[in-house]
């Protein structure tokens, strides 16, 4: 099974993973790293999270294996 983190260490709350799907990440206003706040649930918010990947300027997200 795979699984979508995001390494809080190198988040610089761009926002990028939010904009790219919304049902999986979040950037609290009240917070400076993103958040994956469910698992992508279908094939949609599966490409997404992986366009989330590709976009995060800081190289923070990662897909992996559980
Ligand atoms: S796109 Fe990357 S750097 Fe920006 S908020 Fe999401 S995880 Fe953090």
């Amino acid at each position: 099974m795979r699984e979508v983190v995001v390494d809080q260490k190198k988040c610089l709350a761009y926002g990028v993973c939010m904009m790219t799907e919304p049902a999986v990440f979040d950037l609290p206003d009240d917070d400076d790293v993103a958040h994956v706040v469910r698992q992508p649930e279908n094939d949609d918010e599966w490409a997404n999270t992986i366009e989330a990947v590709v976009q995060c300027p800081a190289a923070a997200i990662a897909i992996v294996d559980v």
